[in-house]
């Protein structure tokens, strides 16, 4: 067996431990005779894995009690479409357009109410995170929405937005659990759990008790309403049940770590080793306002669109993969999620200074 250093922006790299920990599970769970894939998920079995899993997300991230965790399917995209059908009671929304995913998501709020675009910074390809200290945001907005973590473009807000009491919904999706988060200033927070928990196929909701109502859009779907999953404690139909097996594994495994306090200074390491590199190398450059630069993607160039593909052929070769960027952006781009080790970006950084000097 050999695994590559895998810096995927998505399904990534998950734990070992985790893996090998599900593979010896595989056949039979804990006595039961059977896969987690095969059972009922309203067996006795899955109802324990289910219930940790919760628990030990809210003591991940501190979760209030006020606070309901939905387990769903659909992925971040039909979150989209979700959040406004369940929120849009004034038919208006703020949204702060900071990269493709947030921008879908403003396009698709467009779909049922008036999005407002309260920011951008698609004049720069979205390298930066807009000053949101002082924002226009009209009195009867029903939510200010973010997309915390540009996955695409590396980009991390640093500073929350002043929502100026509205309510804050966040895609968390690609910096999900990497650093300890303070539930309390979102309304929503949400995101696809195949960039940094688990396998694709889950979507983790965490929703402020009062923003969920019967008072949704009509025509709203009974499958897309809130209410119905969070009364139904994520069971309300078969929810990607072995996925959420393996979510509440990492959940586990970042306890074992110490909790997301460690994983960010974990993640700080990881990535100040790459940014150390990238501004003092006379090849390669990072392409965010350093104050912006995320912990989890890190995009590159080298300002030569052959070199770039020669750099991605010459890592893959050598068992770093995925380090292609975005269709959309080009260049590279490594994504370093808590389940990369610090020694996979102590290599890919030995092998970044190697090309270098070949290729100056
Ligand atoms: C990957 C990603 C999405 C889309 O996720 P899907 O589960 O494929 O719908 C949305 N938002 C962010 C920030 C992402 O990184």
């Amino acid at each position: 067996m050999s695994r590559v250093y895998n810096f995927s922006a998505g399904p990534a790299v998950l734990p070992e431990e985790v893996l090998k920990e599900a593979a010896e599970e595989m056949l039979d769970y804990k006595g039961s005779g059977m896969s987690v894939m095969e059972m009922s998920h309203r067996s006795k079995v899955y109802d324990t894995i289910i219930k940790e899993a919760e628990q030990d997300l809210r003591d991940l991230m501190n979760i209030p009690d006020n606070y309901k965790v939905l387990f769903l399917q659909g992925g971040a995209s039909q979150q989209f479409a979700m959040i406004p059908m369940n929120l849009m009671k004034n038919k208006k929304a703020g949204y702060i357009v900071t990269g493709q995913w947030a921008k879908k998501a403003y396009q698709e709020a467009g779909i049922y109410g008036e999005a407002i675009k309260l920011a951008s910074s698609e004049d720069k390809t979205f390298s930066y995170i807009p000053d949101c200290s002082d924002l226009d945001i009209p009195e009867d907005v029903d939510y200010v929405y973010i997309c915390e973590n540009n996955t695409i473009y590396g980009t991390k807000y640093k500073e929350l937005p002043n929502t100026k009491g509205h309510t804050l919904v966040a895609d968390v999706s690609s910096c999900f659990l990497s650093e300890p988060v303070d539930v309390t200033k979102y309304g929503v927070i949400y995101g696809g759990v195949q960039k940094n928990i688990g396998p694709a196929g889950v979507v983790i909701v965490i929703i402020r008790e009062d923003l969920i109502t019967e008072d949704t859009l009509p025509g709203t779907p009974t499958m897309l309403k809130y209410k119905i999953h969070a009364d139904n404690a994520s069971l309300y139909n078969t929810p990607p049940a072995y996925g959420i097996y393996i979510c509440g594994k990492v959940f586990k495994w970042l306890k074992k770590m110490g909790g997301l306090s460690a994983m960010k200074e974990r993640n700080e390491e990881k990535a100040k080793i790459l940014y150390d590199f990238l501004d003092q190398s006379k090849l390669f450059q990072g392409t965010v306002v350093p104050k912006d630069r995320s912990l989890m993607n890190v995009p590159f160039v080298t300002g030569n669109e052959e070199l770039d593909a020669k750099f991605v052929k010459e890592a893959t070769a050598a068992g770093f993969v995925n380090l292609k960027g975005h269709r959309t952006v080009g260049g590279m781009r490594a994504s370093i999620y808590n389940a990369m080790p610090k020694e996979g970006v102590e290599k890919l950084v030995e092998f970044m200074k190697k090309f270098e000097e070949e290729n100056a």
